[in-house]
């Protein structure tokens, strides 16, 4: 067996593996090289699967319908994850039997998971609080939790007064915070948004006749208003004297931007607007924070033209393969230095091209916010 066909037996017969775990004890199994700690885990899993319940037969079918399927003891995890976040009799295991019959990848699965267990009130939102953590090694941790928009408020005064860029971004937010809690000068922004607010032409007509209000609008800092809130926002003036309208086409990209001064400025916000955060799958860099990207790479010959530009993260620019093109996309890597795969136009939509060949999106929540999902 190579690597891979290793990886396939395990990862296929995740029912198997529990069926037997159930029966052992951890401290048995968790012989020389095994952590005892993923032991447990899989012994705890087991009973779940396997041990005394209050839906029997759901359990039973379930069970079956798992090893039908050939599901991996990491998608019994996230499917128990989420299940076990409801408590009412019998909740549960119906959740459990839902989400193994349900067909899709285990990110989709993942992500129906989490939309029923919010449908079903099994979430606890997020408490706000400034939570203080103990003394380790001569050092303290802090953990503010709020809203968005006062936690936004904050990283945008803390990044507007950092110096320099040479180092970690995390580490540089600091001296400005403590000017900030010690009231040397600093004080807390209320920002006018040059961030970009992504809005459809349908969408701001209700938004500002007054009833879009519900709508919820997607910005390039990585956050979300709803339609009241940017109508209070431009009735404060914090949205600048000027609204800007960005052109879109729903096959080549962004085509114009009125009311821009400068040309530069005037392709960064169409970029912007079309990708509120970093179009890399996974990524969550708002695009407020991102850089211009050139899909085909200058010195490709290729032009500074609105479809050719993209907002990317400072590190996804770096590892972005910008080399020249084979016939079936992405160069082959050189040895030793894999390549990530490069930034594509397709169908209108920027995406990764994969070494590969696949073209993924990124599926955060703010992606499809942006001005080519509104029109
Ligand atoms: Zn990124």
């Amino acid at each position: 067996m190579n690597g891979y066909e290793l990886f396939e037996a395990f990862d296929r017969g995740g029912v198997g593996i529990l069926r037997d775990f159930y029966e052992l004890s951890p401290y048995d199994v968790a012989t020389e090289g095994h952590r005892l700690s993923t032991v447990q885990k899989y012994a705890r899993l087991a009973r779940v699967y396997f041990g005394s319940c209050d839906s029997q037969r759901v359990q039973q079918e379930t069970v079956a319908l798992a090893e039908e399927r050939r599901l991996s003891i990491e998608f019994l995890e996230m499917v128990n994850k989420h299940a076990k976040k409801l408590k009412a009799r019998g909740a549960a295991w119906k959740l459990r039997a839902e989400l193994i019959a349900y067909e899709g990848s285990y990110e989709e699965v993942d992500e129906h998971g989490k939309k029923r267990v919010t449908e079903e009130g099994g979430d606890k939102a997020k408490q706000s609080g400034v939570r203080v953590g103990r003394a380790i090694d001569g050092m303290r941790t802090i953990s503010i939790t709020d809203t968005q928009r006062r936690i936004t408020d904050l990283e945008k005064t803390l990044d507007a007064a950092i110096k320099g860029d040479d180092q970690p971004r995390s580490e540089a937010l600091l001296e400005p915070f403590w000017g900030l809690v010690e009231g040397n000068g600093t004080e807390l922004i209320k920002p006018e948004y040059r961030t970009v607010i992504a809005l459809g032409l349908d969408q701001s007509a209700e938004v500002f006749s007054g009833t879009g209000s519900e709508s919820v609008i997607g910005l390039s800092d990585g956050t979300t208003m709803t339609g009241a809130e940017i109508v209070n926002a431009a009735m404060e003036g914090a949205l600048g004297g000027k609204l800007y309208v960005g052109l879109f086409h729903p096959t080549a990209g962004p085509v114009n931007l009125y009311e821009a001064r400068f040309a530069s400025d005037k392709l960064r916000t169409l970029a912007m607007a079309e990708n509120l955060v970093c179009p890399w799958p996974d990524c969550n860099v708002p695009a407020d924070r991102c850089q211009v990207h050139h899909i085909e790479a200058h010195k490709n010959g290729c032009h500074t033209k609105p479809s050719n530009l993209t907002m990317l993260c400072k590190y996804h620019n770096g590892v972005n393969d910008d080399g020249p093109r084979g016939k079936r996309g992405p160069r082959k890597p050189k040895r030793g230095k894999p390549s990530r795969g490069r930034m594509r136009r397709h169908r209108g939509k920027v995406r990764l091209h994969t070494p590969g060949g696949k073209l993924l999106d990124n599926t955060h929540d703010l992606s499809s916010m942006g001005a080519m999902d509104l029109i």
